[in-house]
């Protein structure tokens, strides 16, 4: 237990008594900086009764800490050649889950119930860089009792995440991930600080569950078609894109008009489109008989 995980030569002592084999397939880049580690938990806002998921534990760098500071940690490891080496290293600590498994694979709600009794917990990985968007919206869609999570991700996606309407990087999970929560990046982070170094940058970035959402959607299924419609054509017209529609196709006449009367310009590129303004036109559109 008083092996300092962060430390390169204890990586490296532990990689080679095991004989581990880093695979790049699964986004292994252990964290390698208690500076780092340190910002990741303090972001977590961790209190003694928290409950905690975390996603690829690795060899249980961030895992050992979370556990010191809340009630639970399940820490979720897809490699099962991991698994004795986090046994290891959390031994003794009665208050760690470890489960071998793929997290876009487990059954989370069953995961809640059975480990959080259903209570609100907190999520916070150092995330796999392959598999950051999938991770993100699975959390976000199973409706889980989730307060708040950690995430290390890539620079670039952490960007994607608190970008505004009409830049580059907003796009659909800009808006989905903004309804569902507030996004904060806490900092960036080198990529420097990772045991191999991974290609790119990273950034801690906070997400905070919303209690209701930004805006009132009385149809989210149609909502998030809709937002996923628009940016597929993202270079085309509000209503060029929009008539791409399953549900709209064949009525582009009656979509101009329906977009004028809520006060949208049809020759607006969807990409400038507010979470507001999504909202407003995916529950004008069924009113409407499009
Ligand atoms: N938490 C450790 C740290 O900070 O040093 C490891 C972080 S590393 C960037 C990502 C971890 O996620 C790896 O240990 C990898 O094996 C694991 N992983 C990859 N895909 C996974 C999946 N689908 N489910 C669960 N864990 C996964």
């Amino acid at each position: 237990d008083s092996l300092k995980l962060t430390s390169p030569g204890v990586i490296n002592k532990i990689v080679r008594e095991y004989n581990f084999r880093f695979s790049k397939g699964l986004g292994q880049n252990f964290l390698a900086d208690e500076n780092i580690l340190n910002k990741i938990i303090n972001s977590a806002m961790l209190v003694p009764g928290d409950r905690v998921l975390e996603i690829g534990a690795g060899i249980g760098t961030l895992t050992r800490e979370i556990s010191s500071r809340a009630e639970k940690v399940v820490a979720v490891e897809i490699d099962k050649d991991l698994i004795p080496i986090l046994e290891e290293n959390l031994k003794g600590r009665e208050n760690i889950q470890i489960i071998n498994g793929d997290i876009l694979k487990l059954n989370l709600r069953e995961l809640e119930k059975i480990y959080f009794g259903g209570k609100p917990f907190k999520v916070i990985a150092n995330l796999p860089y392959y598999i950051t968007t999938p991770i993100i919206m699975t959390l976000l869609e199973e409706g889980l009792n989730l307060q708040l999570m950690v995430f290390t991700l890539q620079k670039e996606v952490a960007e994607r995440l608190t970008a505004s309407p009409g830049t580059k990087a907003y796009g659909a999970l800009t808006v989905a991930v903004n309804y569902y929560c507030h996004c904060e990046i806490i900092s960036t982070v080198s990529r420097n600080v990772f045991f191999p170094k991974p290609g790119v940058d990273s950034a801690i970035i906070r997400l905070k569950m919303r209690q209701t959402p930004p805006v009132e959607v009385t149809d989210p299924e149609l909502f998030f078609d809709i937002i996923k419609t628009v940016f597929k054509y993202r270079r085309k017209t509000l209503l060029n894109a929009l008539s791409k529609d399953s549900s709209i196709i064949g009525k582009k006449n009656r979509l101009e008009s329906f977009l004028l009367s809520t006060g949208i310009n049809p020759a607006r590129r969807g990409e400038t489109l507010s979470i507001e303004e999504f909202a407003r036109i995916s529950n004008g559109i069924k009113g409407c008989q499009l």
